[in-house]
């Protein structure tokens, strides 16, 4: 079923700044229902039912398990339609809340290789070098990336270089904790799919440490430089709901590909400069 939601997320490739990051499906069309004389029913972008008018007492809100629960029912049944899955997109709760700790009791599952392949399938179907759960509706602390050769093929004479780009194979990790490793960080464009059509400049930690485990629950820990280390701050951010949007040199804010040029008192990129910003909460 995840092929199915693949194919249906489309984004193109930038040629000057490869979109490297995440893709995702869903909810984001579930629309309320005109109140009428009968107590109406409103979903909200989880697919969560409630009673919204009507005289009726409003049912209490769902616990965020429930939520989960309905979330991941809801991308099963749109890949099982061949619906799929549309990318969470600005403005969905989902990408602005803590994502919850993965519970021992999921690790190993069915369940949770179903999400991790979905993920997978859905980011290089973007294309992307990055994704994380809760932009596939899922607000669960799963991360997946990895960079290929013939992305970085794309990049302009001398970008991959400044950027520290190499290609990596699939990481998935679970329930990931991420420390800076140095104060040095370096300003370069990133875009997102949640917020599709932009880019700017943001600063990341040039080395970072980040801990956690396989979806199997084997203990993980890996040191990342460069662009990886950008792609883990990006990818966890949003595991904490924070978008790129919040950490942006707002003034470097433009259209993906329009050929736009920077203003004069903003840094160029690939400038070198000092982080000090929490990497592991919502900035
Ligand atoms: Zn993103």
């Amino acid at each position: 079923m995840s092929r199915v939601l693949a194919r249906l997320v489309l984004h193109p490739l930038s040629q000057s700044y490869p979109q490297g990051f995440a893709v995702a499906p869903a909810c984001s069309s579930l629309a309320a229902q005109g109140c009428s004389s009968r107590a109406a029913t409103q979903k909200d972008d989880l697919g969560s039912s409630r009673t919204e008018c009507g005289g009726r007492r409003a049912q209490p809100p769902p616990s965020r398990r429930s939520k989960r629960t309905r979330a991941w029912q809801l991308v099963a049944d749109g890949m099982a339609e061949g619906l799929g899955a549309t990318i969470v997109q600005a403005g969905s709760t989902v990408l602005r809340e803590e994502a919850d700790d993965v519970p021992a009791s999921m690790l190993g599952t069915q369940e949770l290789k179903d999400l991790v392949q979905t993920m997978v399938d859905t980011m290089r179907a973007a294309p992307g070098v990055g994704l994380a759960a809760p932009q596939i509706g899922i607000p669960l602390k799963v991360i997946v990336l990895e960079d290929r050769p013939e992305y970085i093929a794309l990049l302009q004479d001398g970008l991959a270089e400044q950027q520290q780009r190499q290609p990596f194979e699939t990481l998935v990790i679970v329930n990931p904790r991420l420390s800076a490793l140095t104060n040095q960080g370096a300003r370069f464009f990133e875009g997102c799919l949640s917020v599709p059509g932009y880019q700017a400049l943001v600063e990341r930690y040039t080395s970072v440490e980040v801990t956690g485990v396989t979806p199997e629950g084997l203990p993980l820990k890996l040191t990342a430089n460069g662009w990886q280390a950008r792609i883990l701050q990006h990818e966890c951010d949003h595991l904490h709901g924070c978008l790129y949007v919040d950490r942006m040199l707002s003034r470097s804010f433009s259209a993906r590909g329009g050929g736009s040029r920077l203003p004069d008192d903003v840094p160029r990129p690939g400038q070198p400069c000092t982080c000090c910003h929490h990497v592991d909460a919502a900035a």
